[in-house]
């Protein structure tokens, strides 16, 4: 089966800018691609990358657009190669949607993480979202001062209901020595924190091992493995911590499906910023692979203004 094909660019800014240990990111951009099938049905899917996490840049995403020339075929689409793990993941889920592979999600029922923004802006976004039903929270740490994050956490900690759990994200911007220490303080309010994020750089796997057999304090990787052959590779040398997944950029949904099956791992699902099309994707294989049932890490709305209703369609007409 031969598909027609087209794409258009797409970039929101966000209402505020998200600030990791990665530095202040003010615009997503991203590709939303198109695929017609010979009785004319159409399909979207959305290439998101994030390239200072391991995907391929935009240019990267763009070139690959452009030199199909118009059409793919569904072989084509599952021979995209692994250094494009954003394109995996919107041709794939365009194709699950035109075959009608995709459940519809009642969003009313799913429980979100509230992402808050990093110092002390968190406390009062915290109340907002807290107003807004969210029990389960992310917090960006790893921007400021340990010592100046600690207390932020304490105040945090303690305006949380005692239901609410709370999620430390330091992407990989700790050393040892603050790491043994934000998970002796997360050990102290362990009904509260769910887990700490990649505290150390991918690179530093043995010592996120080791440290992960010492503490009460459970340690999610997130940068070490946002690509499918990482995750198997991390699983391999004996992770039993969680694994964060990022759909959208984590490559081939067809494949991860296949590995989630046979290795039933603690999974937590989490954005990139995607618009619609692609959050309903990664949703759908959320929902299909999540054994624990984690708050899902797609609480993120509010770093956008809203869309207008007729975007897509907007989107295809104006160019
Ligand atoms: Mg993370």
């Amino acid at each position: 089966m031969i598909f027609l094909f087209d794409f258009r660019l797409f970039s929101q800014e966000f209402i505020r800018p998200v600030v990791t240990n990665y530095g202040v990111w003010k615009l997503r951009e991203c590709i939303i691609i198109r695929l017609v099938d010979s009785d004319g049905n159409v399909a979207f899917g959305e290439v998101s990358p994030l390239p200072w996490f391991g995907s391929e840049t935009m240019e990267d995403a763009l070139s690959f657009c452009v030199q199909l020339q118009g059409k793919i075929s569904q072989d084509g689409i599952f021979q995209i190669p692994d250094f494009l793990p954003a394109c995996q993941f919107a041709f794939e889920s365009a194709l699950a949607s035109l075959q009608k592979n995709q459940q519809l999600i009642n969003y009313e029922n799913l429980d979100f993480c509230g992402l808050l923004p990093s110092g002390k802006d968190a406390i009062n976004q915290c109340l907002i979202l807290e107003n807004q039903g969210y029990t389960t929270f992310k917090w960006k740490i790893g921007v400021e001062d340990t010592d100046t994050e600690i207390e932020i956490f304490k105040l945090l900690i303690s305006q949380l209901p005692s239901s609410a759990k709370l999620r430390l994200d330091a992407n990989g911007g700790l050393n040892f020595d603050s790491t043994k220490l934000w998970l002796s303080i997360c050990d102290q309010f362990s009904e509260q924190v769910e887990f700490l994020e990649q505290p150390l750089s991918a690179d530093k796997f043995g010592e996120m091992l080791e440290l992960s057999n010492v503490y009460q304090t459970k340690i999610a990787l997130d940068e070490s493995i946002a690509t499918l052959q990482q995750l198997k590779q991390c699983y391999q040398q004996g992770w039993h911590g969680i694994f964060v997944i990022k759909p959208a950029i984590v490559g081939s949904p067809s494949r991860l499906k296949q590995f989630c099956q046979q290795h039933p791992i603690d999974l937590v699902f989490s954005s990139v910023f995607e618009t619609e099309i692609g959050r309903k994707a990664a949703l759908n294989l959320a929902l299909e692979l999540s054994n624990y049932h984690r708050a899902l890490g797609f609480g993120v709305q509010h770093y956008f203004r809203e869309t207008e209703l007729n975007w897509l369609e907007n989107l295809w007409n104006k160019n």
